[in-house]
This record gives structure tokens, sequence and C-alpha cells, in this order.
């Protein structure tokens, strides 16, 4: 149980969350990670997977350190497309992961960054037209982008949206837990690396590596599952 004098009320927060239930908003900060309106269970599994996706940045920086170890040489292949030791052509893109992987662990040590529970969120496209109405977006296929449907997402294009890392209900749901440290890795990089989603999910992001280096090196998911494997089976 954490010291209650680390809750604070938070009003400004509570007005742009439309997950808010009266009275119960919560913003729970640890070191530079903050817990925004988790519930107890939830906070817990927000807790692992913070600590477990920060330890798996800095293994991920070991990892491309040794590249030449045979366990991290197949990883390195499996989720980038690169065999430096056998690929000299390989050897720059290799320098570049290195790099934003070494971003990344800087950023998991010392950037400000909250972590919102928000299952009910339904994201609307603002127009920019404000006279017409905002309209709810979809994800690809039709779905409704809510909180219900979605492991999480970050704002990427509104200012000031800072490092929020916004979870929805599969965060909480998937049965494995380590997909909840692959979801907050996988958002930081869209915040720090400018990542992109070319492609979600094991298969299509190892196909993605052998077919396509330069989008698997720039594929949230990708890293997300570099880093997944530091701490867990993939
Ligand atoms: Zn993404």
């Amino acid at each position: 149980m954490p010291d209650p004098s680390l809750y604070n009320a938070c009003p400004d927060l509570y007005l742009r969350s439309p997950t808010s239930h009266k009275g119960t908003h919560m913003l729970i900060k640890e070191g530079n990670v903050a817990y925004d309106d988790f519930d107890p269970s939830t906070l817990t599994r927000a807790r692992f997977a913070w600590n477990q996706s920060k330890r798996a940045a800095g293994l991920a920086v070991q990892a491309m350190r040794r590249f030449d170890l045979p366990a991290n040489a197949t990883l390195i292949r499996e989720w980038f497309g690169l065999s430096p030791k056998t690929n000299p052509a390989h050897a720059q893109k290799l320098m570049q992961v290195q790099s934003n992987l070494t971003e990344m662990e800087r950023a998991y040590a010392s950037r400000p960054i909250t972590l919102v529970w928000a299952p009910n969120i339904v994201v609307k496209h603002a127009p920019a037209d404000r006279n017409l109405p905002m309209t709810p977006v979809q994800l690809a296929g039709g779905t409704a982008f809510t909180g219900q449907n979605v492991y999480g997402y970050v704002h990427q294009h509104l200012a000031g949206s800072g490092m929020r890392v916004i979870l929805g209900r599969w965060f909480r749901d998937d049965p494995d837990p380590q997909e909840a440290t692959q979801t907050i890795y996988h958002e930081i990089t869209h915040k720090v690396l400018k990542t992109a989603d070319h492609c979600y999910g094991v298969d299509l992001c190892r196909r993605l590596a052998t077919n396509n280096i330069a989008q698997a090196t720039t594929n949230a998911d990708n890293y997300g599952y570099f880093a997944k494997s530091m701490v867990g089976k993939v």
C-alpha cells in the first residue's frame, strides 16, 4: 500500500479525463512515473508492467551492445532483421537501433511519464472547423476506437499531451501480463522515437523484420516485442 501522501486529487486532469468517476480520481506519483485513475487491481498490473518494461529497456541496451552473443543475435535478427556479423551492410542500422534503445532507457530513467487507466474513454476526432461536431474515431475494420477495444495509445499530435500513455481494457484483461509490459514499451517508443504502427502482432512483426528492415526498425510493435523478449516469453 503506497504512502497516502502520494495521492493527489487532480481537478485539472479530472476535467480532461472523461473516464473519471466522481470523487475517485487519483494521481499516484512514484519517481518519474505517475499512475492516473487506476483501481487497485489494475494499478498492480500497471506497476508490474512499468517495472518490467523499465527493466526490459535496460536489458535491451545490453543485448544490443553484445550483439555477437548467439542468443542476442537471434533476437536482433528476429525483431529487426539485422545480422551484422554476416552482413556488414547492417552495421549502420544496428548502430541506429542501439542509439534508439539507449534513448528509451534514458526516457525510462528520467522523463516524466503518466500511465492513464481509461477503459471507458471514447476517442473522438476534433474537426478543424469548430462548428462541426466531434466524430468518434474508428479502428481498422470499423471497430469503434474506445477504451473497451484497445490496449493503449498515445496522443501523437496533441500539443501538451506530454508523456501520457492511455491504457484500455485489454491492458487489464490480457491473460499474459507481459503483454502489458510490451504495450507500455510500445507506446513510449511512439513518444520517444516517433515510431510508426506499420503492423501489429508477433507474426506480422516477425515477417516485417524478414522482409523490410527499414520498417521493422521504425515499427513500435517490433521494439515492443524485442523488449518483451528480454523479460518474458514472446
Ligand atoms: Zn502504436
